[in-house]
């Protein structure tokens, strides 16, 4: 690890808490627990991931819609085992007056599905594939935690409607793949897990999840991707005439990416201890041109730091900062603090050189470069910083799995702030033994990459049926 990230592996959540006030992420004092002010940059950078996200789903035949904000109780009750999962972290509306109680969505299955009821009619009306970018609603029991652990939830749902399984299979696959692409370029480092039978989402077949790594050794729930066969599609009735003329029952997925979650690992996988690390493509300011006055050449200094600014600003979202009040060392620091992925610094010497001197906010490594050649070296720079961010995450998160062969050494290891690798039986009892006197939970195997078990649980000694990672979460 880095000098330069010492505070943020040491001491997690003061570095973190600070860092997102100071860079104009989020305030986390509005007087209601679990909800948060997104300030300039949060917001920025949310609606970043949001526009890359539905860029890819666009692509790909999904169609955005908007969908209301509640249920009723009865809609919500539909499904038996989504009503038992959810029925605890619902806000209710209570409209008095014998009116009957609404239900704020904690996800959109019990709004969206009716309507797929009324639309879908035959075979060529599949697959229905729709997303919405909204907020959703949970009344978390938990300690909230600003980005990571809200109750109000911005994030993207997809769901989609199909003929067969192996089209709905197909469909999860999509979604993967679309998930990946997104998170990768931010830099993103994850690992894509099958939950545990016990842990999936209320009503599907099976969940896979993106973990993402977080400095604190927790792992951060980025986005999800759900099989829910027919459970959905038989409670509300969504049916469908087949290509033979038969009647038939239509298999769904959902599939939903946490745009507060995915910001708040890009800002703990990155960051450092001078502040935000960006990747270029959410960067609200990609290139800052900071001139470096001296006396008597103010004006022509300041004129070639305009020039810059105005070559690189065709390509790329470029600030000039001529603030007169603040010093050239100050607004290295600021800029640094907000994490531009580059600066060009400007002073007599290269107005002289017709030459600009440039810094990458990733290494903090400078070089100087003719005029003529700039823009091509910011082209440079962004892609680099683009892969230097990923490769570096990745190699991280591997550093920071163990191995373990009893309950003991993954409590050493969830104590050292890493994430333990264990082979397990699959019963529930032992993952909740485990969670118990080892304190983390059972994250599931991994999808991503094949691995099989070979020896004993170690928890109860029987023979292992799976290898699963074992992390607290958040
Ligand atoms: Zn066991």
């Amino acid at each position: 690890m880095s000098v330069q990230a010492a505070k943020k592996f040491e001491n997690f959540s003061a570095w973190f808490d600070d860092l997102i006030l100071r860079a104009r992420i989020a305030d986390n004092r509005f007087p209601v627990k679990g909800f948060i002010v997104y300030m300039e940059n949060g917001a920025y950078i949310m609606d970043k991931i949001r526009e890359l996200l539905e860029d890819e789903l666009e692509k790909t035949g999904h169609r955005k819609m908007y969908f209301p904000l509640v249920t009723s109780e009865e809609l919500f009750g539909k499904e038996a085992e989504h009503i038992k999962g959810f029925s605890r972290e619902v806000f209710v509306i209570d409209q008095g007056s014998g009116e009957q109680k609404l239900i704020i969505r904690p996800t959109s299955e019990t709004i969206m599905y009716p309507m797929f009821r009324l639309w879908i009619r035959s075979h060529a009306d599949l697959p229905l594939k729709v997303y919405q970018s909204v907020n959703v609603y949970r009344r978390e029991t938990k300690a909230t935690r600003a980005l990571y652990r809200v109750r109000e939830i911005p994030w993207n749902e997809a769901h989609t409607v199909h003929e067969s399984p192996s089209d709905a299979e197909r469909q999860v696959r999509e979604a993967l793949e679309i998930y990946q692409k997104v998170l990768e370029r931010l830099g993103i480092g994850y690992m894509i897990f099958k939950r545990p039978d016990f842990d999936k989402f209320a009503g599907a077949v099976y969940s896979l999840a993106f973990d993402a790594w977080n400095p604190d050794g927790k792992v951060n729930q980025v986005a999800t991707i759900h099989n829910l066969g027919r459970n959905f599609a038989k409670a509300y009735g969504i049916e469908f005439e087949k290509r033979d003329g038969s009647r038939g029952t239509a298999y769904q997925t959902c599939y939903g990416l946490g745009f507060s979650r995915v910001l708040a690992a890009i800002i703990a996988q990155h960051g450092d201890d001078h502040g935000l690390v960006l990747p270029p493509i959410v960067a609200p300011v990609q290139v800052v041109v900071v001139p470096i006055p001296f006396k008597g050449q103010e004006r022509e200094i300041y004129e070639y730091a305009g020039k810059i600014r105005g070559a690189l600003a065709g390509r790329w979202r470029a600030a000039l900062d001529d603030r007169e009040d603040v010093t050239p060392g100050e607004k290295f620091y600021h800029w640094e603090l907000m994490g531009a992925p580059v600066r060009v610094e400007v002073g007599p010497r290269e107005v002289a050189e017709y030459s600009a001197t440039v810094a990458r906010r990733d290494t903090l490594e400078r070089v100087k470069v003719s005029f003529e050649e700039l823009p091509s070296k910011v082209e440079e720079l962004m892609r680099s910083i683009e892969a230097n961010l990923l490769e570096k995450s990745r190699r991280m998160m591997l550093s920071l799995i163990s191995d373990a062969g009893s309950v003991e050494e993954v409590k050493k290891i969830l104590r050292d702030r890493r994430i333990a690798r264990i082979e397990w039986c699959g019963e529930v009892e032992c993952a909740e033994r485990l969670k118990e006197e080892a304190g983390g939970e059972i994250r599931g195997e991994r999808y991503d990459i094949a691995e099989t078990p070979k020896g004993r649980c170690v928890v109860c000694g029987g023979g292992a049926r799976f290898v699963v990672y074992v992390a607290r979460a958040y």
